[in-house]
Order: structure tokens, then sequence, then C-alpha cells
């Protein structure tokens, strides 16, 4: 599990002085990458490390003479349109590409002069994809998500009985999934009203969003290996904020018995920027669970796991409407919960997807399943704050909503603060709901 060393100490200050801005998600102890190019223009997509308001060109950066040995081996891989060569290359060369980041980005570092030749501002850049996604596994990590969805679809048996023993997930499909700044059409499909003989066509009516993390392999796996739980973080690459939309009329009628299928894979938004294993390392906290719980099996079980295998990630969605970009009032918040809540780590899901030999490779993706707090108002989803949209909320403006709207824009938000450690955030990733096409 990568260590603090001198990437994460606190004092560090970059010659990019937006970075030492002490509210900017991108200081030189986070150093985040994504895919990137100059908005509007016909570049090629490539690699890119975030400092402040501003992006390391990783494919000017290579060719400048800062980076030598693995550092520059690995900077020329994140030249490429995707990061997957990059990420599969495993934990020791992000790790020098991140040692040789730091040091070149310092206040007072020779490579000043020509580094500052490849820096894009973020504000003229649009993003991509960080890698291809083979791959995408959505868990289910939130026992409070699961026990309130869970009442609403089946009020005398909301947890089933496997969900304190395996970490729940399924299949979903990476090719409706995009980049921060998507907009879909609101799905069209079969639904279902619970007094009703037959099932009826039409556009979604209760469409919904839901508040994830989103986490990337890195080295991948031949088949009929096993990742240990004590393994896993060479495997993990990094974490994103990840909003898995999902049409509940649509879910309620489909899900028995093999899961989720049309409610969820007309549209899913990642966040553009990678924030890796490694710089999240400051912020790993103990992992337990209840006592009267069952414990974990073997395969799910490690000192290191209970020490250090949850995230502190503090996490937020807010909504912003036509009326509210119309008449320029600032989105409105909806909740706020943290990934430390999660019954589940990352490490105990990497290790029960690949404990049957299930191979992974450099870019699958895990959603983490909706983080919902232990409080209603930490929900991270419609459904649940207002009950299955039997309570409408009511927002700053005087506009409510049981479920979203044509024309919503929904913005989560998610970063990292503690005492003697730099503040790190995810940026945010931002999608918008369309008319059903005619
Ligand atoms: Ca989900």
């Amino acid at each position: 599990m990568p260590a603090l060393n001198e990437t994460h100490d606190l004092n560090l200050t970059s010659w990019v002085a937006s970075a030492n801005d002490a509210q900017s998600d991108f200081p030189i102890q986070n150093l985040p990458f994504a895919v990137f190019r100059r908005q509007g223009s016909d570049e090629a997509f490539r690699g890119g490390v975030a400092i402040g308001d501003q992006i390391v060109d990783l494919a000017a950066a290579k060719d400048v003479g800062v980076f030598s040995g693995l550092a520059q081996t690995a900077a020329e891989a994140c030249a490429a349109p995707t990061l997957n060569e990059f990420m599969g290359m495993g934990s020791e060369a992000w790790s020098a590409l991140r040692l040789a980041l730091s040091q070149a980005l310092r206040s007072g570092s020779d490579a000043e002069a020509k580094l500052s030749a490849c820096l894009v501002a973020q504000a003229d850049a649009e993003y991509d994809l960080p890698c291809t996604i083979g791959d995408y596994t959505d868990f289910y990590t939130s026992v409070f998500h699961a026990t309130a969805v869970g009442s609403l679809f089946r009020p005398d048996n909301p947890l089933l009985p496997n969900y304190k023993w395996v970490p729940i997930g399924y299949h979903g499909r990476s090719s409706s999934i995009d980049v921060s700044g998507q907009t879909f059409h609101r799905p069209k499909g079969q639904t279902k009203a619970p007094d009703a003989t037959e099932p009826s066509f039409g556009p979604c009516k209760r469409l919904d969003y839901e508040l994830e993390m989103g986490i990337y392999i890195g080295k991948g796996t031949e088949l009929g290996d096993v990742i240990a739980l004590d393994d896993a973080d060479d495997h993990i690459f990094g974490m994103c904020l990840f909003n898995d939309w999902s049409a509940r009329d649509i879910q309620a009628w489909e899900y028995q018995p093999l899961g989720p299928f049309l409610a969820k894979n007309f549209a899913s938004t990642v966040s553009p920027w990678i924030v890796t294993t490694e710089a999240l390392a400051p912020y790993r906290t103990a992992w337990s669970r209840d006592e009267n719980d069952p414990q974990p099996l073997p395969y799910l079980e490690s000192e290191q796991n209970r020490n250090e295998g949850a995230f502190d990630i503090q996490l937020e969605v807010l909504l912003e409407s036509e009326k509210m970009r119309a008449e320029g009032q600032a989105p409105a918040k909806l909740s706020e919960s943290s990934f430390v809540h999660s019954y589940w780590t990352v490490a105990q899901m990497v290790a029960h997807h690949t404990v049957n030999g299930c191979n992974m490779k450099p870019g699958d993706f895990f959603g983490s399943g909706t983080q919902s707090g232990p409080q209603h108002d930490e929900a991270g989803s419609l459904l649940e704050l207002t009950r299955g949209g039997k309570e409408p909320l009511t927002l700053e403006n005087g506009e409510t909503r049981t479920f979203l709207e044509d024309g919503d824009a929904v913005i989560m938000r998610g970063f990292c603060a503690k005492d003697g450690a730099a503040r790190i955030g995810f940026g945010e990733v931002v999608g918008t709901v369309l008319p059903a096409k005619a």
C-alpha cells in the first residue's frame, strides 16, 4: 500500500501560484491524471496532470528533458490518447512519475522554465474519458442505501440475507459511460405501476442520479489469477466521482430476477480527473464491521484492511435547474455524504471480484454503489431523499423535485481534508438531462 512520502508533505508549495490556494482541489500534493486537449481544437487528446488551475501537458513535458528513467517512460505512455498503457505499468511507474512531477513543480525547481511552457489552463481545456473502459462493474456498498432502497422496493424484506456476506455487484455496460459534461435524452422503456395489470411504454417518469465513487483498475491480471486482499492496492490506479443515472420506474419492473438492465445503461458520467491511490494515502482510515454483523470470510479479512482500508472522501450533490441557469442562480445543494461509510472497502471489492479467477484489465472500472450516509439527509439519490417520490424536496428558489426534470443538471463534488494533510479535491462531475427523443 502506498506509504506517506515526500510528495504528501503539507509544506510543499508550487511555482504554479494557483496550486497554493488553500481551497484549490489540485495542490501539488494531489497531481491527478486526465485526458484533455484545447477546447474546440482538433488537437489529439493526451494525458495531463492538474496543478492549481493549470494542466501539465504530458505529451509536451516528455520532450523537454525534465524527467528521466522510469518517470520518463511513464510520461511517454501518458502522451497517448488513453491512459491504459500507463495504468497497466503498475505502482512503481505511477509513483516514479508522481515523484518527478512533484519535484519539478515545487517552488524553486530548476524545471520551472521548461515545464511552464507545457501548461494549458483548465479553463481552455476539454476532456475525454481518461482511458478505454473495457469492463464496468457496479457495486452496492452502502448498507444505508441498500436498506433504504430495499425498503421501498420490498417493504417486508429490505436487506437480503447475502448483503452482509458478499460485496454485491452486477456487470454494467461501459459503452454509455462518458466524461463530465455528458448530456443524454430521458430514457424510454417499460414500466408498470403497482396497481396496473399490464406494463406501459414511454419516457421514464422517475429519473434519478446516484452519488458514487468510480474506481479504476491499473495493473491487470491473467484469467485464473486471484488478487489477494492485501495486494489490491497494487492494482487500484485511483478514483473519480461517478454519477450512475438511474430510471427508477424501469428498474422496479425489470430488476428481478437478474438485476438492473435498461434502468442503468442509458448514461453514466465520470469526473475527468483520476485522483491516484497514492495521493489518497493520507486519507486512508480504519475500517470496521459492527460486532453484531457477520464478520468477513477469511479472503475478505486482514489487519491491513482493518487498519487502513477505508477512504474518508467527502461528497456532495447539487442540482441546477433550467430556471436557475436562466436566472443566474447558484445550484442547490441536495445532500452531503462520505465514502467512509462504505460497508465494504475498495480492496474487498477487488479481492471479491477476482476470487473466482475473473481477470482484470488496465482501465476496468468499478462503481462503488450509491454512497448514502447513515442519516436520511445524507442520501445519495432522490429515490431516498424523497422517500420514493412521496416527499418532494423544496429547493432554495421555491422549485420542487421528486425526480429529475428535463433540463436539470446534476453536479457532484468530492474532496479530502484533515489536520496535518493538504486538502485535495476531485473537481466535479456534471451531467444534464435532455427531453426524451421524439
Ligand atoms: Ca449504481
